[in-house]
Formats: structure tokens, sequence, C-alpha cells
């Protein structure tokens, strides 16, 4: 049975928090908001506990779960040896959606790092989730709230949709206000480097702390036998259950608008206001469900949105989704390697390919 818990995001109810709090104190999982995405938490030295989280989720034992505190006053109960420059940019970057590698303590159970010597932290910035770890007394580890390989929870419903009966609570807290995950950034290298884009922007990052590497495999998703450099991202994730393609360009877009005119499979285009309009005015789009992401002129919109519109496909007739390009640049950069990710890096370079892959679909 799972029990739901309603708390008000900007004024948590104190009674409830603790209510949510004693389950994670007493070994239980529970799926909270976070301002990134919801995550399904768990006492992060109780290696029961974590492993539930896996067995919850579906989860490959080689994905490490991320370890989260109230503040960095608790970073000694989950890292060891953490340098200055690292408080440095905690305490500035700090509570925000950015995660850092450090080496672990040895008091984390394996399981939640999935065997590494490292560790991945953060301190969310949102009142619930801070109050949650506060109230339970431990950090609080959390993976995403979806079952693996679907794409992340954003919504409470979507939590509801995929964890109800199998987490002991949902708390319902509304909307994600990112959309996207943190960014996670390894700290134990000089210089540090990009794990994952995610809802800190790496143009911020170096701001704070100059250059970073970003390995140019940040938005390709490696292939089985190669190492990935997050462990966990090797795989197939944040998938619709439909297939899901990437435009390479406009033309392709315009073409499958004007196709839909004579084909018979349906298809849906996720894709920005701007493209929606274009399209609308010179295409009949017959046979097509626009997914509507927001404002390229507002990639914080279409972030906020995009696991929603993988969602939304599947909800769809369509046979196929198809998806336009955004800008790399700023919190583009996270949106990208989501996409690049859910549809398995396939794009489409070709008319032709499209209508092929169509009629597979079928
Ligand atoms: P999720 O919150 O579902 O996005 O999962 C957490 C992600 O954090 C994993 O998929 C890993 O890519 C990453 N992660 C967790 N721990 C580590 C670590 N010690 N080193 C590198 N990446 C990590
Ligand atoms: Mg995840």
């Amino acid at each position: 049975m799972t029990e739901i818990i309603r708390i008000n995001p900007i004024n948590p109810e104190i009674r409830r928090v603790m209510e949510a709090a004693k389950v994670i104190k007493d070994g239980g999982t529970v799926a909270f908001p976070t301002e990134t995405v919801y995550g399904l938490g768990a006492n992060c030295f109780d290696k029961d506990a974590c492993g539930r989280i896996f067995e919850i989720k579906g989860r490959p034992a080689d994905n490490p779960l991320i370890l989260h505190i109230p503040g960095q006053g608790w970073l000694g109960r989950v890292a060891r040896d953490v340098d200055q420059r690292t408080l440095e940019f905690a305490s500035k970057a700090w509570p925000g959606p950015i995660t850092l590698v450090l080496k672990k303590n040895t008091d984390v159970p394996d399981i939640a790092t999935a065997g590494l010597d490292t560790a991945a932290v953060r301190c969310p910035a949102h009142r619930i989730a801070l109050e949650l770890i506060e109230y339970s007394g431990v950090p609080i580890a959390a993976p995403s709230a979806n079952i693996s390989t679907k794409p992340s929870t954003t919504r409470f419903e979507h939590v509801v949709d995929d964890l109800d009966g199998k987490v002991d609570v949902i708390i319902d807290g509304g909307d994600a206000t990112f959309g996207v995950e943190s960014t996670i950034i390894n700290m134990t290298t000089n210089p540090p480097v990009l794990l994952r884009p995610g809802a800190f922007t790496v143009e911020e990052l170096e701001k704070y702390i100059g250059r970073i590497s970003v390995p140019d495999t940040v938005n390709r998703t490696a292939a089985p036998d190669e190492v990935a450099i997050a462990p966990g991202m090797k795989y197939r994730h944040y998938a619709p259950d439909k297939k899901l393609v990437l435009a390479s360009d406009g033309t392709i877009l315009r073409g499958a608008a004007m196709l839909s005119g004579d084909m018979e499979e349906p298809l849906a285009i996720l894709c920005s206001s701007e493209t929606a309009n274009t399209l609308k005015t010179t295409m009949k789009l017959r046979n097509i469900s626009m997914i509507i992401l927001g404002s390229e002129d507002n990639l914080y919109e279409v972030a906020k949105n995009l696991f929603d519109g993988f969602r939304a496909l599947d909800e769809t007739q369509a046979k196929l989704g198809l998806i336009q390009k955004f800008d790399e640049r700023g919190i583009g950069l996270a949106i990208m390697n989501r996409i690049s990710k859910a549809t398995g890096n396939i794009t489409i370079e070709k008319f032709g390919d499209l209508q092929s892959m169509l009629k597979q679909e079928a």
C-alpha cells in the first residue's frame, strides 16, 4: 500500500513532513519533490532500504544513487577529504541543482554507490526535500522517481503512474521547477569533469570554478562495451514507450508535416511553439499530434516540459515521435543530452528514412 501525503511546497506542514520522515527512519521508501525532478528516497546508510530503491525501479546494480543532504554541514557524513576548492564552491552553489562527485565516506554502504569509492552528493533547493532530510536525521539516497529507462517524473501524477503500490509514501508537492535532473560534476579531478549536463548550466559553473572539462561524449550514448563517463549514462534512458527520433533540421519537420497528408500512420511532432506556428500556417497537419514543449526564447520552459512531452507521446495515437533540435547553450545542453538518450541517438537526416521508419512502426 502506498500512502499519499500532500504537502505545501512553499510552506510545508511540519507534521506531514515528520510523518514521511518517520518512514525513512524506519527503513521505508518515500518519493518526494525536488527542484529538478521527483526523487525516490531511502536512508542512505540502510543497505536494505537502498536495495529496495533498485528493486522498485528495476535499476541495474551498477548505476549509483545520489546522496541528498540538507547543507554543507553534513558533507562529512557521506564524503571524506573534501578539498577547499569544493567547500568554497558548495557554499556558493548549494542548495541547488548541482551534484558533486567526491571521495566516499566508508559509512555509506557499497550498494548506494554501486561499489565505487566515490559518492555523488547534492543539497536540493526545495523546502519539502530539505525538511524531509532534516527530520529523517540521515542523508537520503535518491535517484529519480521513475521506473528505470522511463522519463524522469516531474509531476506528482507521473510518480503515481510509475510507483503507486510499489513505494511506502508518495509526497504530493506540486511540479518540479526545472524538469531536468541536476548537473553532475566530478570534483576528485583537476580540472573538474562534467559527468552529466543538467539544470545548473556549464556557463554558470565556470563562473564559480573556472575551466571544467566537458567530454565530447556528453551528448552521445556510450556503446554497450564502452566505459561510460558516469556510470548509468550508458543505458537507454528517459525513453517513452513509443519510438522517438530526432529531426536533423527544419526540412525534415516540414517534410513530415507535408507527408501527413498522404500517409495513414499517425505521427507526433515534439517541438517549440515557434516551430509549431510555422508548421501550422503552411501545412494541413493531418494525422499529426503536436506536442508543444515551450518557446525557443525560454529554454527553461522547454526543459520543464520535456519529460512531460515524452510521456504525452505515449498517450497519442502516433506510431512515432519526431522531435526537433534545440540550441545547446545554457540549459539547452541538458535538453539535448536527454533527447539523445531518449532517441538512442537516432537522427533522421533524410526524409525517406522517416517514411520507412513510420511504416515499420505501423
Ligand atoms: P538519477 O538520479 O536517477 O539521475 O541517478 C543518479 C545518477 O548519478 C547516476 O545515473 C549516475 O550517472 C550518477 N552518479 C551517482 N553516483 C556517482 C558516482 N559516484 N560517480 C559518477 N556518477 C555518479
Ligand atoms: Mg534517473
